[in-house]
């Protein structure tokens, strides 16, 4: 055991990631240190390229969310009674560690989650210490206000942390969107307690260690398990006193309903379903090179964002529908560790299953047309890998499931439109609202669009991924508050305290 936790802590970064991935094996972060479960259960964790175990996950339970909470509070107190800058700095220092282990990251990324390490894990692990740094540089700007009251009487506001965080993530970019959680939570003085995703644990677990060489022990602790054994029993700790999660639609309502009968507040960024808005007037290559990265179909479509139902204005339909195609189809699926590679795998079976499902159910339906783009691995040793082919739909109807449903897969659907109001309207059209896009060169259109699509986020003739600085959330069904920004840090990890002086 102490040999294990030794080598899981190596002073220089490891490029050896299976041999990092054993070592990790079986570990909660408690306290500062790596610790085994209390009911001594372990899951498998698999390169979803090859269909291997890489390692074992500490199963989590009730026992172990108690033993974590307990020490995030103990560790608050603390942690809140430093200057705030202090904290911003130690913060941005961690994003230092982070940057000396980019490379190690994005291959233990790479691994567990079969994410190519040149077009995605390698970008993940560099944004994590970008965001680290955002927050960091954060420390003085958590400011009350001065209130009219009444003369003799001064009557401030002061911001205070909420206490324990318990932040609940997903498998698709498990480092991105921890860091979004726990750097706000950190700065602003709260201590945190993340519940790692069963398909994802390892890379989240190795970032502990690196940023327990700056951090006080118990700021910031890792539990890795199931949602029912691990996250709901987080949610319900006494000492919890905010939850933000990031998940599917379905989970999210679970959550929100837990904390609602803690009463306590919860961020929620769930699914997403979002349009592209392209105009007959565009930047034809930009706005095809646009729906590329749009797609996000070297994630493999695993993503909130991804644009997944695209609307073309009938005159350049066809040709752009092709290009589209033929774009995707030079792009490389293979070994996610290859540096040639553009696109790997699903992240489990299990997903695999329901996303091969929603295509079946599009290649079956009368009218419409599937292009399987890219071509499937050769090597052998991915044989027993979680490749699909990306697939781009033509000629569905607005009820079809693949049009509806968050497909979390390479699929998107696209679409011929005529009018204005009519492609609003079908945009408009769906559960959720987190982000578009609208691609033309008349920026009255685009900005009337802008203003009317139903979205936390909008963008004309780009479509970047959620950037520190930029308030990132949805309406409807895709999440309920804002990460990445400042506003988000200082209405969602901190409460407003009032205090009255009368001085006369
Ligand atoms: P996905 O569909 O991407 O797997 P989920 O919403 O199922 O997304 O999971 C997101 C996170 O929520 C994971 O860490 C998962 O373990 C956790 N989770 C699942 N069920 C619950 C629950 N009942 N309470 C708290 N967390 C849960
Ligand atoms: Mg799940």
């Amino acid at each position: 055991m102490l040999d294990t936790v030794q080598a899981a802590t190596p002073m220089k970064p490891s490029l050896d990631e299976k041999a990092l991935a054993r070592a990790l094996s079986g570990h909660h972060f408690i306290g500062g240190r790596f610790v085994a479960p209390r009911s001594g259960t372990s899951f498998a964790v698999v390169n979803p390229a090859t269909g291997h175990e890489v390692a074992r996950a500490a199963e989590g339970d009730a026992d172990d969310v108690d033993a974590a909470v307990q020490d995030a509070a103990r560790a608050q107190k603390e942690w809140a009674r430093m200057p705030a800058r202090k904290r911003g700095a130690l913060v941005a220092q961690c994003a230092g560690v982070i940057r000396e282990h980019v490379e190690e990251l994005a291959r233990l990324i790479a691994l567990e989650t079969g994410k190519a390490l040149r077009t995605e894990s390698r970008v993940e692990a560099n944004t994590v210490a970008d965001v680290l740094e955002f927050f960091g540089g954060l420390g003085s700007e958590l400011k009350g206000e001065s209130v009219p009251f009444a003369p003799g009487v001064l009557s401030v506001t002061v911001r205070e942390p909420l206490g324990v965080v318990g932040a609940i993530i997903p498998w698709n970019v498990p480092l991105l969107l921890m860091s979004l959680k726990i750097a706000p939570a950190l700065v602003a003085g709260n201590t945190v307690v993340v519940k790692s995703a069963e398909e994802a644990p390892l890379t989240v677990l190795r970032i502990c260690e690196l940023m327990a060489r700056v951090l006080p022990a118990g700021c910031f602790n890792m539990l890795s398990g199931f949602g029912p054994e691990c996250g709901a029993p987080l949610v319900a700790h006494p000492k919890v006193r905010k939850v933000t999660f990031t998940g599917s639609v379905e989970v999210g309502r679970i959550v929100a309903k837990a904390a609602a009968e803690r009463l306590i507040p919860t961020t929620l960024e769930l699914g997403g379903k979002s349009p592209m808005l392209i105009f007959a007037d565009c930047d034809f290559e930009a706005t095809l090179a646009g729906a590329v990265t749009s797609m996000r179909f070297t994630r493999q479509g695993q993503s909130c964002t991804a644009a997944s139902r695209i609307y073309v204005e009938r005159p350049i339909f066809d040709r752009f529908v092709a290009e589209l195609a033929k774009r995707v189809d030079a792009m490389v699926m293979g070994d996610p560790l290859d540096e040639k590679t553009d696109i790997g795998t699903i992240i489990s079976t299990e997903q695999l299953a329901k996303v091969r499902g929603f295509i079946d159910e599009g290649c079956a339906t009368a009218g419409a047309t599937g292009r399987a783009c890219s071509a499937m691995p050769t090597d052998p040793a991915l044989a027993n890998g979680l490749f699909i082919q990306p697939h781009i739909f033509t000629g569905l109807s607005n009820d079809s499931r693949l049009v509806r449903q968050e497909i979390f897969g390479p699929v998107t659907c696209v679409f011929p439109f005529d009018d204005v109001e009519t492609v609003l309207a079908e945009a408009n059209d769906s559960e959720y609202g987190l982000a578009a896009s609208v691609w033309t060169n008349n920026l009255k259109v685009g900005l009337d669009l802008a203003h009317r699509l139903e979205a936390g986020l909008v963008q004309i003739n780009q479509n970047l991924v959620v950037q520190a600085n930029l308030s990132y959330g949805g309406v409807k069904s895709s999440g309920l508050g804002k990460e990445a920004s400042l506003e988000s840090m200082l209405e969602h990890f901190m409460h407003k305290k009032t205090i009255m002086v009368k001085y006369t």
